[in-house]
């Protein structure tokens, strides 16, 4: 990969990257559509991160339909795919890990203990390797997003981050590989999901502001279905990720919920 994009650049092609996990659906393909636009050449890297995933985490379990993911990203007009091992990523003696403070450790970082700093370290190696003059990242991993733009601008790597509307079903449910896992029964109560940031939605329209009141409201609909548990429901500003009190034009509210034995999530910025 690294000699075909010395070339490419000695050529001065611009370089559109996608990282993703693989199992790939139209979130991903939008994504990449979209940098097929922007660039002259587009790479998407195929990679299940074993870095990122916990101990009791679906790292094996993890869908890896190669053959429907090459033809995906042929029909969508992918010039090269990054397939790499994991030996071939993380060689014996590996000992270099990016962390990013503080942001790494709130919302998902909270169940997800070392998450985003396995995020962070694949990704800089990725960007090292492909040297893109853009990547593109979907809005429905929102603190992937705050954390990688802050690792690129920190690190000094000379990336475009580009972010990229979240991609639904027809219900409301955002596409995610690990919809997958999800029974019939499951994927009915999955819809609270998006549901619940509609309702947030509703109400900051029709005047709320007081962020527990809202979150609250989305708690109970959540709730409500038999198969959920919510890891979180929050409310924060977009930037830092913090908590907010009083919600504000452009806050992110952002939610965690366990469907059975699925762990989903689910943001949208809020405007009224
Ligand atoms: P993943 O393969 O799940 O690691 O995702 C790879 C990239 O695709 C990440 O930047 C995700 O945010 C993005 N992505 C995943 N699902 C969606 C979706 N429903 N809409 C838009 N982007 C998505």
């Amino acid at each position: 990969m690294q000699v075909i994009i010395k070339r490419l650049k000695a050529d001065k092609k611009t370089i559109g990257f996608v990282p993703t996990m693989g199992a790939l659906h139209k979130g991903h393909s939008s994504l990449i559509r979209r940098s097929c636009k922007d660039n002259d050449i587009t790479v998407v890297s195929i990679f299940v991160n074993p870095v990122q995933f916990g101990p009791d985490e679906d790292f094996r379990r993890y869908p890896r339909p190669l053959n429907n993911d090459i033809s995906l990203c042929e029909k969508a007009g992918v010039d090269f795919i990054f397939y790499p091992s994991v030996s071939g990523m993380y060689a014996a003696g590996f000992k270099t890990y990016v962390y990013v403070e503080e942001l790494s450790n709130l919302l998902c970082g909270k169940s997800r203990p070392g998450h985003f700093q396995g995020v962070a370290t694949v990704v800089a190696k990725l960007f090292n390797i492909v040297r893109p003059d853009s990547a593109y990242f979907g809005q429905k991993d929102a603190q992937q997003v705050v954390i990688i733009k802050r690792m690129a601008v920190d690190l000094n790597i000379p990336v475009k981050i580009r972010v990229i509307p979240t991609v639904r079903e027809r219900g409301g449910l955002a596409l995610s590989s690990r919809n997958l896992y999800l029974s019939r029964e499951e994927r009915k109560d999955a819809l609270v999901l998006s549901e619940s940031l509609r309702l947030a939605k509703k109400l900051a329209v029709s005047g709320a502001r007081n962020a527990a009141g809202i979150i609250s409201a989305m708690k109970r609909l959540i709730s409500s279905k038999k198969s959920t548990r919510i890891d979180y429901v929050a409310v924060v500003d977009p930037d830092n990720l913090k908590p907010v009190k009083r919600i504000s034009d452009g806050c992110l509210t952002a939610v965690a919920v366990w469907i059975g034995k699925t762990r989903l999530i689910d943001n949208i910025c809020l405007r009224y």
